[in-house]
Parts: C-alpha cells; structure tokens; sequence
C-alpha cells in the first residue's frame, strides 16, 4: 500500500498541532489514505515541540523535530522532506490554511500519473490591503524575474518521492521550494483551493520578514538584478558621450557651461548609480559568501520517538 507524509512547519504553532493533528488524521483514515505526518517545530520558544511529542506518542503515524533556533519556513520544509518515507508528500501549514480536502485531489492525481500537484489559490483569503498589494507586486516582480507565473502558486503541493530526493540533493542554501518544483519539472498538475481562516493565533510573517524573503528569493532565483547593473552603466555611457560633445563644442565657441549646478548634478547622479550597483552587487557577494560556507540550513536537537536514528548523516 502507498503511503503519503505530509510535512507542516510550525512556528510557535501549541494550539494548532494538537487540533491539526486530530483532524488530518481523522480526515485522511476516512477517506482510506495510508499517512505519515511530520512536524517541524521551527525553533519554537512556546509548547509546539511538546505538543507535537505528544501527539507522536498518541499516534505512531505522527513524528517531528525541534531546530536548535528559529530557522525559516524553507529549513522547516526540508527538514520535513528530509524525514518522510512515504510515496509521495504533501507540505502544507500547520494552520489549516491550506484545506485537507484538497489532499485526496491531489492524492487522485498522483495515482494516475502527476508527479507534482501545485496547490493553486483560488482566491488569496482574507487578508489586509497593505499586505494583498506587497504580495501582489512580489510574486509580479518575482514572476518576471523568474519567467514562470507565480501569483497563485503556494508552498501547498504534493511531490512524488522521484521530486523530493531531486529537491534533497540540491547543494544551495538558499532555497525558495516555491519555485524549486517549478524548476524542477516532471509531469506537473494543479488543483484549486480556498485559502481557509487561520485556526488559532496569529501569522508569522511580520513586514521585515516578508521583504527579506523576497530579496533573498529574487536574488537567489535570477541575475537579472546585476544585468541592471550594466544598464544603468550603459546609461551612462550614452549620457556621458551628450554631455562631453556639448561641454567641448561650447567650450570651443568660447562659451564653456558656467555655474556648478551641472557638476553638482552629473555627481549625484552618477554617485547614485555606483551606490546602488555596490548595493546590488553586494547582495550576491553576500549570497556566494552564505552558500560558500557551506553552513547547514538547519540544525535538528531533537527528534520524537519514532525518528529513524539513521538520518542523522543526511541531516543538512
Ligand atoms: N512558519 C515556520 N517558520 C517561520 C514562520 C512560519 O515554520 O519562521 C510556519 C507557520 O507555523 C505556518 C506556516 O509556516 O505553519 C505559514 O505561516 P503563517 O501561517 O504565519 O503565514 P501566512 O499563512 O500568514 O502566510
Ligand atoms: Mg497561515
């Protein structure tokens, strides 16, 4: 019989993991899914790793682990991918954001064939206006930036095992498993789902947060932002070429520009250019100098009952 593991990182998650926990599983035996589910408790400072001990030791289908500190999402996932075993895996929030019934959709769909199966929002939920514009205007640029359509793609999806020891054996740090399955290819099918109310507490994501990972994820999926970079000389190349005919050809008629303002100008604005090719220049140091140390993404101190001892080595 095939089994499927669903991964849910959870960030300071107590009052959802035992609610979660009881109704994906009630909700998976009903409809005759053989499961596993994974917890990843993100470095959580409240009960969510006692939580989740709890549940594993209730249920032997539920395991998970705790990071040593907060990690990200990303990290929860991959540590996540890390320790299933099943045929094939779904990742999913732990707050029932992402509805259960879109699993035996995905579940049906994996059984005949589809080796990814992207959740794909049919309307983004509730949420406040500042924060559907930003979001809007991220998954625009990063749409862009990465030629494929993102606007309604989650972290909600179901990947055959063939997709996840792909995803495990990427060496890079910086990972955005949003598009990573994209990128990956394989023979890909969506299904709709209504972003749900968050069950209990609040979102993770504060505004900070939200741009970093959206700095951090263009960066790490494109190089479009350092071609930028060459534009913006380009520009001021053709620019300076204008300005150095008209300078010489007045200076020449014996009215050379008079005043500083000029002077004043070109400097600011060349000044400026330079600043922000460092800056973006910068960034990809900073991403070359991240993924050179070869640091892990994320370290695991501690693991419920039923994690194979043996998975330590693969622990990256
Ligand atoms: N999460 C995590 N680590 C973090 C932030 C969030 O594992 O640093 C988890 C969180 O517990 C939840 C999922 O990621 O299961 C989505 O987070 P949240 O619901 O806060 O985001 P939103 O649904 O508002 O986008
Ligand atoms: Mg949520």
């Amino acid at each position: 019989m095939k089994t499927l593991s669903i991964v849910l990182p959870a960030y300071n998650e107590e009052q959802n993991i035992p609610n979660t926990s009881k109704v994906l599983a009630e909700f998976l035996d009903k409809h005759g899914i053989d499961y596993e589910l994974v917890f990843i408790s993100d470095g959580s400072k409240d009960n969510t790793y006692a939580e989740i001990q709890k549940a594993a030791a209730a249920n032997p289908r539920i395991k998970g682990a705790q990071f040593s500190r907060n990690f990200g999402k990303e990290a929860g996932i991959f540590a996540g991918l890390e320790l299933t075993t099943g045929d094939a895996v779904v990742v999913m929030d732990c707050d029932l954001q992402h509805p259960p019934e879109a699993i035996p959709l995905m579940w049906e769909k994996w059984k005949n064939g589809a080796e990814v199966v992207e959740g794909i929002k049919s309307d983004r939920g509730k949420e406040s206006l500042g924060y559907k514009l930003s979001a809007g205007l991220f998954y625009k640029i990063m749409s862009k930036l990465i030629k494929i359509d993102m606007n309604a793609s989650s972290d909600f999806k179901l990947l055959d095992r063939k997709v996840v020891n792909v995803l495990l054996e990427l060496p890079e740090r910086n990972t955005f498993f949003r598009a990573l399955t994209f990128w990956a290819g394989f023979r890909t099918e969506v299904v709709e789902y209504e972003v749900q109310e968050r069950q209990f507490g609040n979102s993770k994501w504060s505004l900070w947060s939200l741009m970093k990972y959206a700095i951090t994820n263009a960066t790490s999926f494109s190089t479009l932002p350092l071609q930028l970079v060459t534009v913006m000389g380009v520009v001021s190349i053709l620019g300076s070429v204008i300005l150095a005919v008209q300078t010489l050809v007045r200076y020449l008629m014996g009215n050379s520009v008079e005043g500083f303002t000029t002077v004043i100008l070109i400097v600011l604005i060349i000044g400026g250019f330079i600043m922000l090719s460092l800056g973006i220049i910068g960034h990809y140091i900073a991403r070359i100098y991240e993924e050179v140390k070869g640091r892990p993404k994320y370290i695991i101190s501690q693991v419920t009952d039923g994690v194979n001892g043996n998975v330590t080595g693969r622990w990256k």
